[in-house]
């Protein structure tokens, strides 16, 4: 009998929060991660509401929200178009109830949670539910058994190698998976076009509510985050990269004057830098298989996403949900392995799932809007319940399919027909989009 009923490698969002619900079950789980804590990783830690409503589930949001703003508003400017709205409670509940069955723990705000804040919170947590937690430990091997992993070989901090069992490895070692890498897995609908992000830290504002502005092909974001601080990220396409890090304090500053002038204004005249500018060019989207002879993925591991929609913590939590579940109800012996397993591949590679993959990655090529989009974000001005659906489609919360099925958007198309009068970027269209193509940087 292995002294582990599950390993988790990766002690972050979707490591630390499996531990933790495994070992709330009773199961006997070690959880390691090479990192020590408190630490941060590279993210820019919005969470929407159905993120904060894990943590509320778990019982950890209290603690969260103690040390950081929360809200439920949120504002999108596409071209100078503002829409303003928060994700509508039915369509949350809804949400959960798809996923996992029961809805307790909806709450309504979203908040951007430092990493070093979260991480650790969520290892506390597996920690006081019963998981053993070895930090500084680099896993360097896999025990197999003829195909079956069946435990790890790691290097800990004083350079020992330890090896541990278990009945099952959960790979939630992030998108350069470890475990992945060492299985030799494929990446599949490899999505290759994504954006780059820079992003810092400043104090010395406070503009309430997130705020998230588009024009052309690049973006810029405010959200309060911990420490009396407000995280501010600039993105656009990959292509444009190379020229951007020629200067990156200098285009930071550009691309916010150019993409919100009011935010570049109010971050150079009162903002005060509190660490240095963050960034990553890496984001390329892929799916990997999900589980097989001894092992399962979870979190980035398993599917990989820019950062364009602020989603991955959140999936990285419902995926947590969803293989603590599958997981436990093998280890109590209700199903087999393998009807485990396809239950939680069905519903991580749902219709639903892939729908919503596809946006971001669509999203990610950082396109300037049509001309009928951006009509139809007029159009959507008119009408608060749309708006709010639009928040909770582009936060995955409702369905990508049913905001933007036909029927929903020739209604929404045909109000747009007289109102796009008094936005500057219809005065000449054609130009504007030419010149949205030209490299700011360059
Ligand atoms: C620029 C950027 C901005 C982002 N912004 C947001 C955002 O605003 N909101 C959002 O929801 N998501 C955001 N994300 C995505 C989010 O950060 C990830 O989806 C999330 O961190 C995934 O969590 P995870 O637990 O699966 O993996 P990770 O957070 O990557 O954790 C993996 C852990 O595994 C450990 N590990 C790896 N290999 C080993 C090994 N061999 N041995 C031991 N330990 C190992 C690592 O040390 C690490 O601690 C962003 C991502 C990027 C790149």
């Amino acid at each position: 009998m292995p002294r582990y009923d599950v390993i988790v490698i990766g002690a972050r969002c979707s490591g630390a929060s499996t531990g933790m619900l495994l070992a709330r079950q009773g199961y006997r789980v070690l959880v390691v991660d090479r990192s020590t804590f408190p630490s941060d990783v590279i993210s820019t830690h919005f969470l929407w509401p159905h993120g904060t409503s894990y943590l509320n589930r778990w019982g950890l949001l209290d603690q969260a929200l103690a040390v950081t703003p929360a809200h439920t508003e949120v504002t999108f400017v596409n071209d100078g178009i503002p829409l303003t709205g928060s994700v509508p409670d039915e369509l949350l509940r809804a949400y959960f109830r798809d996923w996992h069955g029961d809805d307790t723990g909806v709450v309504r705000s979203y908040a951007s949670i430092r990493r070093h804040v979260l991480d650790q919170m969520l290892v506390e947590a597996a920690s006081k539910a019963g998981a053993e937690i070895r930090t500084n430990f680099t896993v360097r091997e896999l025990i197999t058994e003829g195909e079956q992993v069946v435990g790890v070989r790691g290097r800990t901090s004083d350079g020992r190698l330890v090896e541990e069992r278990a009945r099952i490895v959960v790979g939630a070692d992030g998108r350069n998976s470890f475990v992945a890498r060492s299985l030799g897995l494929p990446k599949f609908d490899e999505r290759p076009r994504c954006t780059f992000a820079y992003w810092s830290y400043y104090s010395g504002f406070d503009l309430g509510p997130a705020q998230l502005h588009r024009r052309g092909r690049l973006a810029c974001a405010v959200a309060p985050t911990n420490h009396d601080q407000n995280m501010v990220l600039v993105w656009g396409p990959s292509e444009w990269s190379r020229e951007f890090r020629r200067d990156v304090p200098g285009n930071f500053q550009r691309a916010l004057d150019f993409v919100s002038p009011e935010l570049g204004e109010v971050v150079r005249t009162q903002g005060v830098r509190a660490e240095r500018i963050y960034g990553t060019l890496d984001q390329s989207a892929f799916l990997r298989p999900l589980a097989g002879p001894g092992w399962v993925l979870v979190g980035d591991a398993e599917s990989a996403k820019d950062q364009c929609t602020a989603i991955g913590m959140t999936h990285a939590f419902r995926g947590a949900e969803l293989v603590a579940d599958a997981l436990g109800r093998w280890l109590s012996g209700d199903v087999s392995l393998n009807e485990a397993m396809t239950t939680y591949e069905s519903r991580r590679r749902s219709q639903n799932a892939a729908a919503y993959y596809d946006y971001v990655c669509t999203l990610a090529e950082m396109r300037p809007y049509r001309h009928d989009e951006l009509q139809l974000f007029v159009a959507l001005r008119g009408n608060q319940q749309e708006i709010d659906r639009f928040v909770a489609t582009h936060a995955d919360i409702a369905p990508v399919s049913e905001f933007f099925q036909a029927s929903n958007l020739l209604l929404l198309n045909d109000a747009a027909k007289e109102s796009s009068a008094g936005y500057p970027v219809f005065d000449d269209f054609p130009t504007t989009a030419r010149m949205y193509q030209q490299n700011l940087f360059a």
